[in-house]
């Protein structure tokens, strides 16, 4: 394993000038970056700390909210203001893993954490190691995905941006002498476009926080997650819901492609306008799993997703409501 630097910078510029060095990559809490350097996945030649000093949440002028990329997962979880205005974002990161990995693990981290495919990361030649073809298409491919798939197959494994996405966050990034914002909807890169990368942080780039629209806070926010193991499992299938202030609906599941996958906005604005019975959501549920192209070891995932769906649909848009 080759040796790196640690490096602790006092504030975002010093960071964002510690990471242009050539061989930088951020750490959060090191819950991903360590198991990679282990396996010879990333081989950095400093590792430049971006947990910088802040406020967790804090208010921003418009009646949204900034969550602290640095922020960890235990502390967002438990978070009174998110609690009562993005529940979906705080249920989402009491969610992953286990009482350790949230309380190590931060959320700038979590999105930026790379797939669990097991043939990526055993070593395995394939499109996201640089080479051809998914070992998974023939091989266990039992918990990989059914939407926006080929040529890899690998799902990405955050829970917190299954919310986020439902929550229409924005994603800042800092490098030197610059800045940018950037829609979670346009923040991930799907294998199609690029199967070696998952997000499109650049060398030299951080995420500094993440930005909660005031329209989508509040309401009634909801996260779901289907796990083979009782507890400390990445999500076979989740299901973040929204029903915002103004009345719409956001559903986005996860844990079925390279990127959180939210339902079209018809299918939403059929479940915002109410008064759907159990023969309209069954087929409105079977429409949102339309494009899904499981591989034969996958097919149950276009089930448990279907069912989360309807379960939601029904609280959300049915008769009774
Ligand atoms: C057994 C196990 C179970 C798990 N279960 C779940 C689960 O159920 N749900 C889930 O969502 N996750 C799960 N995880 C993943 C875990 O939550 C992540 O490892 C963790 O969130 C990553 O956070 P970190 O701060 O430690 O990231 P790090 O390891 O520090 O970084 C991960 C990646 O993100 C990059 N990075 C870090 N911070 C930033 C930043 N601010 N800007 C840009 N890039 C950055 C790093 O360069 C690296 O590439 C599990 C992990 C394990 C080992």
């Amino acid at each position: 394993m080759r040796p790196f630097q640690y490096v602790r910078p006092a504030d975002g510029d010093a960071a964002a000038a510690a990471l242009a060095a050539p061989g930088a990559m951020p750490i959060g809490g090191g819950t991903d970056v360590v198991p990679l350097w282990r396996d010879g996945l990333a081989t950095p030649a400093s590792v430049v700390d971006v947990t910088l000093p802040g406020d967790d949440v804090t208010p921003e002028p418009d009646g949204g909210l900034s969550v602290r990329a640095g922020a960890r997962l235990a502390d967002l979880a438990v978070h009174p203001v998110l609690r009562a205005r993005a529940a979906a974002l705080a249920l989402a990161c009491d969610s992953v893993g286990s009482p350790a990995l949230r309380a190590q693990g931060t959320l700038g981290g979590n999105l930026g954490q790379r797939p669990r495919c097991w043939y990526w990361r055993g070593g395995h030649a394939c499109a996201k190691s640089g080479a051809e073809g998914c070992p998974a298409v023939a091989g266990d491919h039992r918990h990989h995905a059914i939407v926006e798939a080929g040529p890899c197959w690998a799902v990405h494994p955050s829970d917190p941006a299954v919310a986020l996405m439902a929550l229409e966050a924005v994603v800042h990034l800092q490098r030197t002498g610059g800045r940018r914002a950037v829609p979670l909807s346009q923040f991930f890169v799907l294998p199609s476009q690029d199967p070696t990368r998952e997000t499109v942080v650049e060398p030299g780039e951080f995420i500094t926080h993440l930005s909660l629209p005031a329209g989508t806070l509040g309401g009634e926010q909801t996260y779901e997650k289907v796990i083979q193991r009782g507890a400390w499992d990445f999500a076979l299938v989740s299901l973040a819901t929204v029903r915002r202030p103004d009345g719409d609906v956001r559903l986005v599941l996860g844990g079925i492609g390279p990127r959180p996958w939210r339902i079209t906005d018809s299918i939403e604005e059929d479940v915002a306008s109410g008064g759907l019975d159990d023969d309209s959501i069954d087929a409105l549920a079977e429409r949102a799993l339309y494009d899904a192209t499981p591989l034969p070891g996958t097919t149950y995932k276009v089930a448990q997703a279907r069912a989360l769906l309807v379960r939601a649909m029904r609280r959300l848009g049915g008769v009774a409501r």
